[in-house]
């Protein structure tokens, strides 16, 4: 892929730049093994990141529950991604740093095998926004999102067959995504993205609790608040939905879309409702002011 500065798009690769038809890691890493990695997806919006502490933090917190020693201080990632996003020439981007336990001497699970520190990859590549504005159809995945008990969907880590069996039913479906129930039948979030409903002037979304906590939702709800619009969290069933006057999807790298059909039902009017429009079009706004610059930055990097 040739990225915004003529050439392939260069990736990280622990602390190397290089042409993404060359960038690779190992076959024993752990993270292939295994899915033993964790990761993040951050968004640049005209030249500045956004949100990037948040997301930097999620990734140390990620990597702590699966006792992944980073090796780098939270700065030197920080430092890492700006260099990699500034290196592509790219204003707006979609950036995912990924870290894995390591490569591993022989396989096996022992992490003890993991002896050469961890992997840390970043790709940061223009990209469109993953799910439509005009609106997206979706059905209910009869694969239910993993309960904390099992794998705790707060983790941002590299298991996401969960989610992409999901997707696949979608596929097959011949919709644009796929909406995932949690283990007591309450809406959980879609594949990658979290989940709104707008019903009488209020918006409701999920408990965190079988779902990621998006930072995308988190900027939403203060969005919303802000703007007067009520916010509550609670256990949505799928009737609720089916009766909602509107339905969003939020996440990095979808933004906000409009969820207008599920499981062939129509959704309000079935087309992009008030609120959502309004909330869009706050988020657009903010994302074009806020976060850290990428270029302004780099004379002391
Ligand atoms: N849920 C899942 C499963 C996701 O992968 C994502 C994307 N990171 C989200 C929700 C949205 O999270 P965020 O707004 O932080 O990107």
């Amino acid at each position: 892929m040739i990225g915004e500065r003529g050439k392939s798009v260069l990736v990280y690769v622990n602390g190397q730049l290089m042409p993404k038809e060359e960038a690779s890691v190992s076959v024993y890493d752990s993270g292939f093994l295994y899915g033993d990695a964790v990761f993040e997806g951050i968004r640049a919006y005209n030249g500045k990141i956004f949100k990037l502490d948040e997301h930097i933090e999620r990734l140390f917190d990620s990597a702590h529950v699966l006792q992944i020693k980073i090796g780098m201080s939270k700065d030197e990632v920080k430092r890492a991604i700006l260099m990699t996003v500034r290196e592509n020439k790219l204003m707006d981007a979609h950036i995912k740093p990924i870290v894995s336990r390591g490569r591993k001497a022989k396989t096996g699970l022992n992490p003890k095998f993991c002896q050469y520190g961890p992997t840390f990859v970043i790709i940061a590549e223009p990209k469109e926004p993953t799910l439509s504005r005009e609106g997206v159809r979706v059905i209910v995945s009869s694969y239910r999102r993993n309960p904390p008990e099992c794998l705790d969907a707060k983790v941002k880590c590299c298991n996401y067959i969960n989610n992409l069996l999901a997707r696949l039913e979608a596929i097959r479906a011949g919709v644009d995504d796929a909406m995932m129930l949690d283990t007591r039948g309450f809406v959980a979030e879609m594949c990658a993205t979290n989940v709104f409903i707008a019903k009488r002037d209020r918006i409701y979304t999920p408990y965190p609790h079988s779902c990621l906590n998006g930072i995308t939702r988190l900027t939403i709800m203060d969005l919303a608040r802000q703007h007067g619009i009520e916010v509550q969290e609670r256990d949505i069933s799928l009737s609720e939905v089916y009766t909602a006057s509107e339905c969003f999807a939020t996440g990095t790298a979808a933004e906000v879309a409009p969820v207008i059909e599920v499981n062939g039902r129509t959704i309000g009017d079935g087309k992009p409702g008030p609120t959502t429009s309004e909330l869009i079009e706050k988020f657009r706004e903010l994302v074009s002011r806020e976060g850290t610059a990428v270029y302004e930055q780099a004379a002391g990097i």
